[in-house]
C-alpha cells in the first residue's frame, strides 16, 4: 500500500484545512501565507493520528521519514541543525484539534536538548544561564508529559534551590543553582523511571509526538469534550515548530493578547505578557503577568507591531482573535491565532459592532452568538445592599483579576475530590486553589465558581470558566492558600474548608460569608436589544413564555415574549393560604361527583319512566339535591370552591392584564392529587399519636378524614395516574370552576377596555372521546357565561399532546380543537418510559456518560424517536384541521437544538421559561437562517 502524506509544511496548508491540520495548524499555515512572522514548522495531520490509533498506538509507515525530511526544511530556514552540538535547533511539539480545547492536551517545548546541545546553546547565545534554564524546563516538562513521572519531586527540587539561594522565583536562580537543578532532575528521572533521561533528539521528538497524540484521551480532554459535545473520533494534529525563546533576557517575553476585550467586547488590545518568560509561565498561572498596556511602555515598537497584526488578523478572519506571541531578543513572533472564546456580553457586543464596522452582515452576527451564551448576560450579580453590608462588616478579603463574569456565594472547597462530594450534597461550591491546572477541569465543571491566588486572565482557570459561563476571580495575591491544611488566610482572617465565601467575577472582589445575589434584566442592554431585534426579523417561530404569575408574565414580556404558551394552574394551588381550601375540595370532590351522577341518573329515570317508578326517581333526585344543599360537608365544599375561585379569578385577571392583547394559554388543572396532601406516612403517625392521647378529638377527626382521602388518592405511579383531563372528567366541578374564573376575568378586563386573549388547554388527553366529553360540557359553560357578550373574541380550546397515543391519534383530535401544544416533558417520559422525577438522578447520567444515549432526552428533543411522534402529529393534525395552531411548551422550548427541531418540524411557536426567552428568540433566528441555507 502506498504510504500516505502525513506531514504538511506551513506553506502547504490554509485556514480551510482545519479538519486535517487542526485549528492551530491551519491558522499557522494561513498566517505564514499572510507573511506574518511565524517561526518555520510543519504539521503531522489528523490522518496520521487516526492511523496511529488504528495501528494500536504505533506510527504509520513512513511517518518518521516525512518528519525528518520536513525538519530538514526547518533547519535550512533557521540555519541551525536539530541535535547539532555546535548551534542546535530546538523544536516544540503542540497539539491542535479542529475545535480549540485550551490547555486540555499536551505540549512539549525545548526539544533537542541534551548535555552536548546544552553547551552549544550556551555558546551560541553566550548565555549559559539561559541554556541551563531551558534544559531544566525541558526535562521537567518532558518528564511529566511524555514519561508521566509525578511533577511533585521536580517542583520540590526547584523549591529547595530557591530556598538555598534565598530567591522568590525561578527566574532569579543563578547559573550555578540551575546547574545543580539540572543534575538533580536527571537523577530524579533515573530514580523514578530506572533509566536515564532520553538524550537522542530524534527519540525525544518521536516520544513527544506520541505523547501529544495520547493526550487526546487524557481524562481532562475527555471530560472537556463531553461537556462541549465534541466528538471523540475527531482526533488531533501535532504541530512542530522552531523554538523561539521569550526567556532569553529582558528584551524578550511572551504573552497572549486578544484583538478585543473577551469579557466586555471593548475594541482595544487586551491581554497580558511576562517579560523574560516562556509561554507555560503565562498559562500555568505560576507567575502573575503584566497587562498588555505595559508592553506599550516597555517595548513600544513591538506593541505597535502586535497591534497592527491583531488588526490585520481580525480583518482577515472577520472575528476577534486570541493570539499567542513571543518576543525573542527584540523580534516578535506569532505562535498561534484562533477565534477568541468570549463571555456572553462580549459575544453580543462584538457581533453588533462588527456589523456597524462593515466586517460582517446581520445574518453572520446572529450566527456568531451561541444562544446559550445569552444566559451569561442575565448572570447573577450581588444584591447591592447585601454587598454594602459585607463591606461595612469588614468582610472584603481582597481583590483579584475579574477573569470571568457573574457573582457567586458558596462553600470554599480546596480539593478537587471534595468538590464533587459537596456539590452532590446540594451545596454550592467555590473551588479555591493557588492556581488551577488542566487536571482541575472536572472539579471546575462541578463547582459554581473558581478563586485562585495566582495566575492571570488567560490562565486555565480563566479560560475554562469563561467558556462555561461560571464566575472566576484569579490572581488574588493577598490570599494565602494553604492546601495541605485546606484553608486560606488573608491578613488575620482564616477561611476553612466548607466556610462560605462570595466572589464577584465582574469586579474581582472576594468576600468572607454570604452575599445575596440577584439576576439582572436585559432592557437597557442596547447591544442585546439590537441583536434580538435582528433575530426577530429573521425568525419564523414565535416565542412564548411558561408563566404562572403576573411577575413572571411581566418578566417574560421584558424579555420579548409574544404571549404565554403555558400557565400551569396547579402552581396557583400550592400557596399555603390556598392549600386548606384545595384539601377541603378534594375531601368532598369524589362524593360530590358521585352525588351529581346519582342526581343525573334519577333525572334520566324520571324522563323515561312513569307512575310509581317516576315518583320514586323524583324522590331520589330531590334527596340527593337536598344532601348537596344541606349537608355540612357539602356546604364547606362549596365555600372552599368559592374561595379557590376567588383566588384563581384574581390570578387570571393579573396575568391577562399584564399580557393585554397577547394570547394566554391557561391549562386546566394537571397534577397528581396526592401532591396536595401531606405525606401519607406522616399523616398516619399523627393520627396514631392523636388516637393514643385521645386529647384532641376534633383534630383527630380532621386528620382521619385527611388520611382517608390520602388513602383514596394514593397511587403507585402518580405520573401515570389520576391527573390531567382524567381528573377533569371524574371531578367536573374543578374544571368548571376554573373555566368560570377564566371567563370571569376575561369579561372583567374587556369591560375595562382591555383586550384579553384567553385560551383553554386540556392536558393529558389520550383519546378524542375525553376531549369531546370535556369540551361538550365546558364549551356549553363558556357559551352560557358569554351569552350577553356582543362581539367578544371566541375562547379557543386546545389540547396538549403529551402521550404517545395522543400523537398517534392526532388526526382525530385536531378537528376538535383550535390548537395543539406538545408537552415534551411528559411526551419524553412516556416515549422512553423514563420517570421524569427519577431517571436523571438514577441512571440517565450513566447512559449519557457511557454513550448509550448521545444526550439527555429531557434536555434536547430526541429527534429519532420522539421527534417522529411530533412530526407525525403535526402532519396528521394539520391534515384534518388546516387551521390548527401548533406549539411546544415543555422545557425543550428553551433548548437551542430543540428549537431548531421545532422550526424544522413546522411548529408555530415554542414556549419556555421567561429567562430562556432571549435564548429561544436567537435560536429560532439561527434555525431559520440554517434552514434557508439548506433550501438554497
Ligand atoms: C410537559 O409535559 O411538557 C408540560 C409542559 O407539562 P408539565 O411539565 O406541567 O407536566
Ligand atoms: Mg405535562
Amino acid at each position: 500500500m502506498a504510504e500516505g502524506k502525513y506531514v504538511y509544511r506551513f506553506d502547504e496548508g490554509s485556514a480551510q484545512m482545519r479538519d486535517l491540520l487542526g485549528g492551530k495548524g491551519a491558522n499557522l499555515c494561513e498566517m505564514t501565507r499572510l507573511g506574518l512572522p511565524v517561526p518555520p514548522g510543519f504539521i503531522i495531520s489528523v490522518e496520521a493520528f487516526r492511523e496511529y490509533y488504528r495501528l494500536e498506538r504505533r506510527a504509520p509507515e513512513g511517518l518518521w521519514e516525512q518528519v525528518r525530511q520536513n525538519a530538514a526544511l526547518i533547519e535550512q530556514t533557521a540555519g541551525r541543525r536539530f541535535g547539532d552540538a555546535g548551534d542546535p535547533l530546538l523544536l516544540s511539539v503542540r497539539s491542535g484539534s479542529k475545535f480549540s480545547m485550551p490547555g486540555m492536551m499536551d505540549t512539549v517545548l525545548n526539544l533537542g536538548l541534551n548535555d552536548a546541545t546544552l553547551e552549544g546553546l550556551a555558546r551560541a547565545t553566550s548565555d549559559r544561564r539561559f541554556a541551563l534554564d531551558s534544559y531544566r524546563r525541558f526535562i521537567q516538562l518532558f518528564s511529566k508529559v511524555v514519561l508521566h513521572l509525578p511533577a511533585s519531586q521536580f517542583e520540590e527540587a526547584l523549591a529547595q534551590a530557591r530556598k538555598r539561594h534565598r530567591v522568590a522565583s525561578d527566574a532569579e536562580l543563578p547559573e550555578a543553582a540551575l546547574e545543580d537543578v539540572v543534575s538533580e532532575f536527571k537523577n530524579i528521572v533515573q530514580r523514578l523511571s530506572s533509566s536515564p533521561f532520553p538524550s537522542d533528539p530524534w527519540e525525544q521528538l518521536q516520544l513527544a509526538v506520541q505523547a501529544v497524540f495520547d493526550s487526546w484521551n487524557s481524562p481532562r480532554a475527555v471530560a472537556y469534550r463531553r461537556h462541549h459535545s465534541i466528538p471523540d473520533d475527531l482526533g488531533t494534529a501535532a504541530t512542530i515548530m522552531m523554538m523561539v525563546f521569550g526567556n532569553s533576557g529582558w528584551d524578550s517575553g511572551t504573552g497572549v493578547c486578544f484583538s478585543r476585550d473577551p469579557n466586555t467586547g471593548e475594541r482595544a488590545l487586551y491581554g497580558e505578557y511576562l517579560p523574560n518568560a516562556q509561554g507555560e509561565d503565562v498559562v500555568s498561572g505560576s507567575r502573575t503577568p503584566k497587562p498588555i498596556a505595559e508592553l506599550a511602555r516597555e517595548m513600544p515598537p513591538i506593541y505597535r507591531q502586535l497591534e497592527e497584526i491583531a488588526g490585520q488578523l481580525e480583518r482577515h478572519y472577520t472575528d476577534v482573535q486570541d493570539i499567542e506571541f513571543t518576543v525573542e531578543r527584540g523580534k516578535l513572533y506569532i505562535l498561534q491565532t484562533r477565534s477568541a472564546k468570549r463571555a456572553g456580553a462580549a459575544a453580543v457586543k462584538t457581533a453588533v459592532d462588527m456589523v456597524d464596522e462593515g466586517l460582517i452582515d446581520r445574518q453572520e452576527a446572529l450566527r456568531r452568538v451561541p444562544p446559550l451564551d445569552l444566559s451569561q448576560l442575565l448572570l447573577p450579580r450581588f444584591e447591592p445592599r447585601s454587598r454594602e453590608n459585607a463591606v461595612r462588616e469588614g468582610r472584603l478579603l481582597g481583590r483579584g483579576l475579574n477573569a470571568s463574569p457573574g457573582a457567586a456565594t458558596g462553600r470554599a472547597i480546596f480539593e478537587a475530590e471534595a468538590v464533587q462530594e459537596t456539590a452532590e450534597e446540594g451545596d454550592t461550591v467555590i473551588l479555591v486553589r493557588p492556581e488551577t491546572s488542566a487536571e482541575d477541569v472536572p472539579a471546575i465543571l462541578k463547582a459554581a465558581a473558581v478563586l485562585t491566588s495566582r495566575g492571570g486572565i488567560t490562565s486555565h482557570a480563566a479560560v475554562v470558566t469563561r467558556g462555561l459561563g461560571k464566575p472566576a476571580v484569579v490572581g488574588c495575591a493577598r490570599l494565602h492558600v494553604d492546601l495541605p491544611r485546606r484553608r486560606m488566610s488573608v491578613n488575620s482572617k482564616t477561611i476553612r474548608e466548607g466556610d462560605e465565601i462570595s466572589i464577584d467575577g465582574f469586579t474581582g472582589e472576594v468576600f468572607a460569608g454570604h452575599i445575596e445575589t440577584m439576576t439582572p434584566s436585559i432592557s437597557g442592554d442596547v447591544y442585546l436589544e439590537r441583536l434580538l431585534a435582528w433575530a426577530d426579523d429573521f425568525r419564523r417561530l414565535r416565542v412564548r413564555a411558561n408563566a404562572d404569575t403576573m411577575e413572571e408574565a411581566l418578566q417574560a414580556l421584558a424579555f420579548g415574549a409574544e404571549g404565554i404558551g403555558l400557565c400551569r394552574t396547579e402552581h396557583m394551588f400550592f400557596d399555603p393560604d390556598r392549600l386548606p381550601y384545595v384539601r377541603q375540595v378534594l375531601l368532598y370532590a369524589r362524593e360530590a361527583a358521585q352525588l351529581e351522577r346519582e342526581a343525573l341518573d334519577a333525572q334520566e329515570a324520571m324522563m323515561v319512566t312513569a307512575g310509581a317508578a317516576r315518583e320514586e326517581a323524583q324522590r331520589r333526585m330531590e334527596a340527593v339535591k337536598e344532601r348537596l344543599r344541606e349537608d355540612e360537608r357539602a356546604r364547606q365544599y362549596r365555600v372552599a370552591l368559592d374561595q379557590l375561585s376567588h383566588f384563581q379569578t384574581r390570578d387570571f385577571r393579573e396575568i391577562l392584564r399584564a399580557m393585554d392583547g397577547k394570547p394566554v394559554v391557561i391549562r386546566l388543572l394537571d397534577a397528581p392529587l396526592h401532591e396536595f396532601l401531606p405525606p401519607h406516612d406522616s399523616l398516619l403517625e399523627e393520627v396514631t399519636a392523636l388516637r393514643i392521647t385521645g386529647r384532641d378529638p376534633q383534630a383527630l377527626e380532621e386528620k382521619e378524614r385527611l388520611l382517608e382521602v390520602s388513602r383514596a388518592l394514593r397511587e403507585a405511579n402518580p405520573m401515570l395516574g389520576h391527573r390531567g383531563c382524567r381528573l377533569g372528567l371524574t371531578y367536573p366541578d374543578i374544571y368548571e370552576m376554573q373555566v368560570r374564573c377564566i371567563i370571569g376575568a376575561t369579561r372583567e378586563l374587556r369591560g375595562q377596555g382591555l383586550d384579553p386573549h384567553s385560551e383553554i388547554m386540556i392536558p393529558m388527553v389520550m383519546d378524542v372521546s375525553e376531549l369531546r366529553a370535556l369540551k361538550a360540557n365546558l364549551e356549553r359553560l363558556v357559551q352560557e357565561l358569554e351569552k350577553d357578550s356582543a362581539n367578544a373574541a371566541p375562547i379557543h380550546f386546545g389540547t396538549m399532546i403529551e402521550l404517545p397515543r395522543a400523537a398517534l391519534t392526532a388526526g382525530d383530535l385536531a378537528p376538535e380543537v383550535e390548537f395543539f401544544s406538545f408537552g415534551s416533558n411528559d411526551l419524553t417520559q412516556m416515549t422512553f418510559g423514563f420517570s421524569r422525577d427519577d431517571a436523571e438522578e438514577k441512571f440517565l447520567r450513566f447512559y449519557v456518560e457511557k454513550g448509550l444515549l448521545r444526550t439527555n432526552p429531557f434536555k434536547t428533543i430526541d429527534e429519532k424517536g420522539m421527534g417522529r411522534l411530533i412530526e407525525m402529529a403535526v402532519k396528521e393534525g394539520r391534515g384534518s384541521n388546516p387551521r390548527l395552531e401548533i406549539g411546544l411548551c415543555g422545557e425543550h422550548g428553551g433548548d437551542p437544538q430543540s428549537v431548531d427541531f421545532c422550526h424544522r418540524a413546522g411548529l408555530d411557536y415554542v414556549s419556555c421559561s421567561p429567562m430562556r426567552i432571549p435564548i429561544s428568540r436567537l435560536a429560532a433566528a439561527q434555525a431559520a437562517l440554517e434552514a434557508g441555507e439548506r433550501d438554497v
